[in-house]
């Protein structure tokens, strides 16, 4: 069958097996030679694409819901199939919640887990990785290996981030956080250029959630930008201004874009229209602090089904980038303009430290992240060598759960001695390079 990711770019000819049990995964794992295990396909590169096999596990459940929650110590074992939205429904009313949200709900646990997900806090919280307790990991020889930060500690972190090229994550348990509700107070304000949004984002520091959008199509103003900022409301702040408004589960999307849009219409004067009408609408809501639930707070883009086919048939490339120095930040912005890379969906993240440990290829690290979705277009990849050159220069990375194009040898430079590192995890666990990916074979990662 033809398969793709999100960003619908590859295309391949592949042998899915969806729906596989339990019982089939090792025999599938040891009789396949060359297969990678896939979540729900919301990374928008190659990473769970391979044109012998691709495994998917949604079968694979330990009960009903695929989850079990331990009120004593905080912990939920969640099979590696639920979604980040299955979880959050079933625990979120009773203001349990996941400490690292990403930017769709749709995204599995076992997809977020090898990609180490960040979210809107990571300054605060870190990245998924640091609140994961023990994972279940059925390797390539058919064993199921529990691994904690401290027993089997290689495979743990290796796996953590690993694009599931060490073993298929079946299970984990996952630290929560408990909120005292479930509803968030968001503030938003406008910034009128690069300087004041980077300045804005050191004074958010001391909320829960901060983001931002980046205008990265006005000519009139460089990087110009809308800061969300949120936290969660406390009970007396509902009570106080007479909020009676909860979100209760997720209503399905109220717009769908039902079919592949032409990529044509997706150009430099549509692309603008839509960037100044958003800055502009959201001039009204910065006054006042907004209550509002976790599903719009989250997952903007989630209320918009199918939102990837606006881009077209060709689909469209996320790049993802973390550079130490704002400087080099704004450098990146003036040049994804000058080229005229025209994206609507610059956002922009603060990472705070983040501690690495042997053979761990996650992607955060201190300083700038900043996201944007492009339509492919001809000179596209010329100029984004180039800048993964600066990125890699200034000690910066690219993030691989969205990557589909940069060449082995800048990602080398990025990653550094992680990658030797994970290369020596994978030969021990992996020595015949059963776990395999487009992704693994364009950088390199495999033995
Ligand atoms: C709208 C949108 C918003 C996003 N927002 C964020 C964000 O805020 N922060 C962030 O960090 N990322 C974000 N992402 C990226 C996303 O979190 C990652 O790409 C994630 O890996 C996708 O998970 P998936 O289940 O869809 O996995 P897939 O795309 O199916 O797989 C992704 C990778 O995970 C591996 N994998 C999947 N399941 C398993 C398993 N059981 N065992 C081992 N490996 C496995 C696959 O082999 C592959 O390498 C976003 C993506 C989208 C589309």
């Amino acid at each position: 069958m033809n398969i793709a990711n999100w960003g619908n770019y590859p295309r391949i000819k592949s042998h899915l097996f969806s729906n596989v049990t339990l019982d089939e995964v090792p025999e599938l794992t040891t009789h396949k030679k060359d297969l990678i295990v896939r979540g729900n396909g919301r990374s928008c590169g190659d990473s769970s694409l391979n044109k012998n096999a691709i495994l998917n596990l949604s079968k694979v459940k330990f009960n009903k819901k695929g989850m079990i929650y331990n009120y004593i110590d905080h912990e939920l074992l969640v099979n590696s199939s639920a979604s980040i939205g299955e979880v959050l429904d079933n625990y979120s009313l009773k203001n349990i919640i996941l400490p690292v949200i990403p930017g769709s709900r749709i995204i599995s646990v076992g997809g977020a887990i090898a990609a180490d997900i960040h979210g809107k806090n990571h300054y605060l919280n870190g990245s998924l990785v640091n609140h994961v307790r023990c994972l279940d990991i059925l390797t390539a020889s058919g064993e199921l290996i529990t691994a904690t930060p401290k027993e089997n500690s290689d495979l743990f972190y290796a796996t953590c981030g690993g694009m599931g090229l060490t073993g298929i994550i079946v299970s984990a348990g996952i630290r929560m956080t408990n909120t005292e509700t479930s509803v968030l107070k968001q503030q938003i304000s406008l910034c009128e250029n690069i300087d004041k949004l980077i300045e804005e984002s050191q004074n958010h520091r001391s909320s829960e959630y901060f983001s931002a959008w980046v205008d990265l199509s006005s000519t009139r103003t460089h990087g110009r930008g809308v800061v969300i900022s949120g936290n969660f409301a406390s009970a007396r702040e509902l009570l106080d201004h007479d909020v009676a408004y909860l979100e209760t589960a997720y209503s399905n999307s109220l717009l769908t874009v039902p079919f592949y849009l032409s990529s044509k219409l997706f150009n430099h004067l549509s692309v603008k229209a839509l960037d100044r009408l958003y800055y502009h609408m959201q001039k009204h809501k910065r006054r006042r602090a907004q209550f509002t639930g976790l599903n719009s707070f989250f997952f903007p883009m989630d209320a918009v089904k199918h939102w990837n086919r606006l881009y077209g048939r060709r689909g469209f490339i996320q790049y993802q980038f973390v550079v130490p120095d704002s400087d080099v930040l704004k450098q990146i912005i003036f040049l994804v303009k000058r080229e005229r890379l025209y994206s609507t969906m610059g956002s922009l993240k603060i990472f705070g430290e983040q501690n690495r440990q042997y053979g761990s290829l996650s992607f955060p690290m201190k300083g700038y992240s900043l996201s944007m979705d492009f339509k492919l277009t001809p000179n596209l990849f010329k100029v984004l060598d180039y800048i993964d050159e600066i990125v890699a220069e200034s000690s910066g990375r690219v993030y691989l759960a969205k990557d589909s194009r940069m060449k082995a040898e800048v990602f080398r430079k990025m990653y550094g001695r992680a990658v030797d590192e994970f290369l020596e995890v994978k030969a021990k666990y992996d020595p015949c390079n059963r776990f395999n990916s487009l992704l693994a074979e364009r950088l390199c990662l495999k033995l």
